[in-house]
């Protein structure tokens, strides 16, 4: 049961957002013109950190391994402890788009739209301030740097413990793949975890004309090539999805030399942790296989980086219903998604803390394809940052009072 209480936060909350609409944009804009790599976002930090200057709320700095930035707003009733992720890097991309924004730092993009979850979440954070003495709960605004690059931000933010008294974490993504309007979510396991190897074969060199005085490392990582594909054709269970691809090998020589080694490189998805576990097994043994078949020496370098995104069942029920019970003009439709075998640095939250990621649509009106996440072209339509600041303010109103909180001082 709703008390008439919270109807009037979340009424004020929203209203103020929608009159506040304009700012997210023009914020949205500043940034996407000034985009700056993963790790190297100091002026994006000093942008967030300056906005904050003067309210009355607590701004942490530096936290993790760059330039994280953790606010705490402290409701003035009992509740919860939520935190709420938005991530704020750029990606080495020249921008291709004409809009009158668009980057001014050559070679580098936001083409993610992380400037738009940074805008809507830097002005629903300063309602939040300013509605707090009637906020249920704790409410930590994590602006995360790095996203895009491994080992990425998320990690270090997590590891620092800053965190440790959340109850619930929730992010969003823009999705230019659904119109504005759109919320796409999925529980369970939703986002690939990805790995990053590099096999070094060292044999021996020699004449093109003499292979048996030399050792051919071309030979060796071709079959090392070809037996990895028996992988998932083969050891995984087929119900679970994988990938093992190698992007680059580096057999270029001269036609009549044979190669003292060669140098492979590689990429593994997977969407839990048993098939993280099976893939990895069988690609170290096929690089010692190789050593004992063909006599030559295998560097492996394996390296996971972002686990699998596990959105928790519980939550993102307890979120879809929230959004399809919201009733709300900018909320038309929620939507069930397949898995996305894209990763996403949110897992390292999700891992240690219930939470849920979903996506917001934004495909800019009268684009029949829209250019998706990443490329050159991407764009959104920027009535999706209300949309995404909206859903987030239903969540954090109705969540503490969905877990059966006691509200005593219920006044019209
Ligand atoms: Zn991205
Ligand atoms: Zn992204």
């Amino acid at each position: 049961m709703q008390s008439t209480e919270t109807i009037s936060l979340k009424q004020m909350l929203l209203a103020t957002l929608e009159n506040r609409e304009e700012e997210m944009i023009q914020i949205r804009r500043y940034l996407h013109a000034h985009p700056e790599l993963s790790f190297q976002e100091m002026e994006t930090a000093r942008f967030i950190e300056k906005f904050y200057e003067g309210k009355d709320v607590d701004v942490q700095t530096n936290i993790g391994n760059g330039f994280g930035i953790i606010v705490t707003i402290k409701g003035g009733k009992p509740g919860k402890t939520i935190g709420l992720r938005a991530d704020f890097d750029a990606l080495p991309i020249e921008e291709a788009t004409d809009v009158p924004f668009k980057s001014k730092n050559p070679g580098v993009m936001h083409a993610c739209g992380h400037d738009g979850h940074t805008a809507y979440m830097l002005v629903l954070a300063d309602c939040l301030i300013q509605l707090k003495e009637d906020l249920h709960g704790t409410i930590k605004i994590i602006h995360q740097h790095a996203e895009e690059t491994p080992p990425g931000g998320a990690k270090s933010i997590v590891e620092s413990g800053i965190l440790d008294d959340l109850d619930a974490v929730f992010g969003t993504h823009l999705m230019p793949a659904f119109p504005t309007g759109v919320i796409g979510y999925r529980s369970g396991f939703s986002m690939a975890g990805r790995t990053y190897f590099k096999l070094v074969i060292k044999g021996k060199g020699g004449h093109g004309s003499s292979p048996h005085q030399s050792n051919d490392p071309i030979v060796a990582g071709a079959y090392f090539v070809t037996a990895i594909q028996t992988i998932v054709s083969r050891r995984l269970n087929p119900f679970e999805m994988g990938v093992v691809t190698i992007g680059s090998f580096d057999g270029k020589g001269s036609f009549n030399v044979i190669k003292d080694s060669v140098e492979l490189e590689g990429d593994v998805r997977y969407m839990n942790e048993e098939s993280q576990k099976v893939i990895a097994e069988e690609i170290h043994r096929i690089a010692q296989g190789i050593e004992l078949e063909f006599g030559v020496g295998c560097e492996l370098t394996y390296i996971p980086d972002y686990p699998p995104l596990y959105n928790d069942p519980a939550v993102t029920a307890n979120v879809v219903s929230i959004l399809e019970q919201a009733n709300d003009p900018h909320i038309q439709e929620i939507i069930e998604i397949p898995v996305s075998p894209a990763s996403e640095d949110f897992s390292y939250y999700t891992e240690k803390i219930p939470g849920t990621f979903y996506n917001i649509g934004c495909k800019p009106k009268g684009v029949d394809k829209p250019y998706l996440n990443h490329h050159p072209k991407f764009d959104i339509d920027e009535a999706a940052l209300l949309v995404s600041a909206k859903s987030v303010a239903h969540v954090v109103c109705e969540y503490n009072h969905n877990e059966g909180l006691p509200v005593s001082d219920a006044s019209g």
